[in-house]
């Protein structure tokens, strides 16, 4: 017993050792890198470059799949990363729609961490956000256990719904796509990111593939279910959405945008 506890608490100086030796080189890298190329738009530090964020995996680069896959896009101060900024870009920067904040209702899927701080400071009329709980993670308590084929809110309920990086992880995602357009106002709009391959013309998808190594290496990551493709917006528009496409990062440069990543917007 003597010799575990002397192990253990081995482990806990080693750990809280690696924790200190960190965060030292967290704070040197965000005064080493200190510059006017890229400004966070969620902790406001400015910078000549951005961190590293992701990994490469065989299936990652031969199919390009956008928005996966190892890139320089992560603040280094806050660790927020493109796919946040270019939500926050559209709502802040070209959303006529969300001046009327206090008019909005709003679904957030999965919610990131830095986006669902800022929206939670934007006094929105109501901002559920909703996550399918799963058993080895912890949720925060205003998350709500959710499956989103089986949303718990009547038609026409959202103004606003952000669905950033979560239907590529949704074996059933076209009932999923429905029930987003189910809860969606006619005049609202949805955010629907996903990762997509700039190869290939169809989704790949095989129900067989559900060992997380067999998925790592078919699609991409170990909890991905397909690989988006060109007919990704096709897949939306048979769920019923009429589909507006386009890029921003060009437009706002200091955002350090993914220049490859579109933006994708439902509307009823
Ligand atoms: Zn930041």
């Amino acid at each position: 017993m003597k010799v575990l506890k002397f192990e253990a608490n081995e482990i806990s100086v080693s750990t809280n050792y690696m924790k200190r030796l960190k965060t030292i080189v967290r704070k040197a890298k965000v005064y080493l890198f200190q510059g006017s190329k890229y400004e966070c738009p969620f902790c406001g530090y400015k910078s000549s470059k951005l961190g590293t964020f992701g990994f490469d995996l065989p299936v990652i680069l031969e199919k390009e799949i956008v928005g996966s896959g190892l890139r320089r896009c992560r603040c280094y101060k806050c660790n927020a990363i493109d796919r946040e900024r270019l939500i926050y870009a559209y709502l802040e920067y070209e959303s006529r729609f969300f001046m009327e904040k206090s008019e909005i209702t709003t679904l957030h899927v999965s919610p990131e961490k830095h986006l669902s701080t800022y929206l939670s400071k934007q006094n929105l009329k109501e901002y559920i956000k909703g996550d399918l709980f799963v058993g080895r993670y912890s949720y925060p308590e205003d998350v709500v256990n959710m499956d989103i084929t089986e949303i718990p809110y009547p038609d026409n309920y959202f103004d606003l719904i952000i669905c950033n990086h979560v239907l590529e992880h949704i074996t059933n995602d076209h009932q999923a796509m429905t029930e987003l357009y189910r809860v969606l106002k006619p005049s609202g709009i949805a955010i629907l990111q996903v990762p997509i391959s700039l190869q290939l013309q169809h989704t790949y998808e095989d129900e067989l593939v559900i060992d997380p190594k067999d998925r790592e290496r078919e699609f991409g990551q170990y909890d991905h279910v397909r690989i988006y493709a060109q007919d990704y917006a096709d897949r939306l528009v048979a769920a019923g959405f009429q589909i507006n496409e386009f890029s921003l990062s060009s437009k706002y440069p200091k955002l350090g945008l993914n220049p490859k990543e579109k933006l994708f917007i439902g509307n009823k």
